[in-house]
């Protein structure tokens, strides 16, 4: 790693180095992790205090291993390696990864929003892949400590880092903008999530908005000017953005849409003189978003329509998002990784293209603040209306969204935990089904998915 010195990361870290070996000042680190079980010989470990367990237990074990260096907030009491003593290990992290991000000839996009970071990612990360060589985040590792992770697996002839930045509350994403230092920022749209600590999508607006602190000031903003808050983010940013969207007076705009169901969509991308043919391989019509996004990305980046053409039809589902599942005479829409009234909604559209009987399984959303129980209800209301056969809502707060399906004349049922769904779901379920399965994270809905695809 390009100048990763250990007396280069103290100092980026204002940090103290102990037990140092001379014949190691010159040494470069080969990686930095915060799990021990990734240590490689040559790697940095920066022991972090998690609620369950506090990484410093396993200093020995990683200096066992070779590693090159630790980083921590305590000091092991014997000589086992090179140490760098700092206050706050989970700093560090950011404060090296904000050193290394400075070291790399590198270009960075940075996607931020409310709904579709890491679809929009995949889309773009595939289209720059047809021409450069990129470096992704893996998953949804955007947070204070994914981020800087990310960060340090760039090598060093990566060309371009496509890294998803994610938000809960205000500062967060200046300080996630000061360890990426975008050249480019994408923003998909402002929704309604994390309500909790922003009031309301002013408040995240102006939260994500922070990503400007640290742009390159050379760099483009890159929006969806069919959302109504980011079509004002010219006032924040300053200069005016790239805008993509349906709406023909966006920079970047697409017709000619063909929904093909779960298969996706085929639409026109028009940029300027350039029109790009797109197949887009994800379903519901969000997909075509994102894909507009990463045409923009690949014109910034000098691609050709052919090449964006190309990537756009090579992005592949991530499991847990839209992932389509053939479960012996069921398809399962496995979008069990999280969900909110964004989400869901736009989840339940693509299951009303399904053929066939519709089955909606809808659980829990959380951290949606004060109206919570009013967005279970609307949730439920959008799939009576949206025509989805049977609904079945999971969770103390889905009764809610049961009420509102059921006051819309929509077949739901409503199970306060989901064991108890399990325990009858096989005699609701009739061949031919297509099954959307969906909820918050911690509602463990990939069990349905899996206890689906076993009974099959
Ligand atoms: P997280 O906050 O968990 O990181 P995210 O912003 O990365 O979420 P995705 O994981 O890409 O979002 O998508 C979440 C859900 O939203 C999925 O159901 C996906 O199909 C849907 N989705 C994807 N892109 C969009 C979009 N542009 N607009 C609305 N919904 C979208
Ligand atoms: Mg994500």
């Amino acid at each position: 790693m390009k100048n990763m010195t250990l007396e280069n990361i103290a100092a980026a870290c204002g940090g103290q180095i102990y037990y140092m070996r001379e014949d190691l000042a010159q040494e470069t680190a080969k990686g930095v992790v915060i799990d021990s079980r990734q240590i490689e010989p040559g790697y940095i470990f920066v022991a972090t205090k998690g609620e369950r367990v506090d990484g410093h237990r396993f200093i020995p074990d990683v200096f066992a291993k070779g590693a090159l260096a630790v980083i921590c907030e305590v000091l092991p009491e014997e000589d086992l390696g090179p140490c760098i003593l700092v206050e706050d290990s989970f700093m560090a992290l950011k404060q090296a990864a904000a050193f290394y991000r400075q070291q790399l000839n590198i270009r960075v996009v940075g996607i931020t929003g409310s709904v579709g970071k890491t679809s929009t990612k995949e889309f773009i990360a595939a289209v720059l892949a047809e021409k450069y060589k990129v470096h992704k985040t893996a998953g949804n590792y955007n947070n204070e400590v994914g981020l800087p992770l990310t960060i340090f697996g760039i090598q060093d002839d990566d060309q371009i880092a496509v890294l998803e930045m994610g938000i809960n509350t205000f500062g967060e994403m200046h300080r996630l903008s000061e360890v990426a230092r975008p050249d480019i920022c994408v923003m998909t749209n402002i929704g309604q999530c994390h309500l909790e600590n922003l009031i309301d999508r002013d408040g995240i607006l102006r939260a994500k908005s922070e990503i400007f602190d640290f742009m390159n000031p050379e760099g483009t903003v890159i929006v969806n000017g069919d959302d109504d808050k980011l079509a004002t983010i010219h006032d924040v940013y300053g200069k005016a953005p790239i805008t993509f969207g349906m709406n023909k007076d966006n920079a970047i705009w697409a017709d000619h849409i063909e929904n093909r169901g779960l298969l996706g969509s085929r639409a026109d991308i028009h940029m300027g003189d350039v029109l790009v043919h797109a197949n887009i391989p994800l379903p519901g019509e969000h997909m075509i978003y994102n894909a507009m996004a990463a045409a923009a990305v690949g014109v910034q980046f000098d691609m050709t329509k052919e090449e964006i053409t190309a990537g756009i039809s090579h992005v592949e589902a991530v499991a847990g998002r839209s992932h389509l599942i053939e479960a012996g005479d069921k398809v399962v829409i496995d979008d069990c990784y999280n969900a909110n009234p964004v989400s869901m909604k736009a989840a339940i559209d693509l299951l009303a293209t399904a053929p066939g009987r519709k089955v909606a399984i809808l659980g829990d959303m959380f951290e949606l603040g004060e109206n919570e129980r009013a967005m279970h209800r609307e949730v439920g209301q959008y799939a009576a209306e949206k025509g989805i056969d049977l609904i079945l809502c999971v969770g103390g707060l889905s009764s809610e969204m049961y009420e509102g399906a059921a006051e819309k004349g929509g077949e739901a049922r409503h199970f306060e935990i989901r064991e108890a769904l399990e325990a009858v779901l096989q005699d609701l379920l009739q061949p031919g089904d297509t099954v959307l399965v969906k909820a918050s994270h911690s509602m463990a809905f990939e069990n349905i998915v899996q206890n689906i695809q076993e009974n099959e």
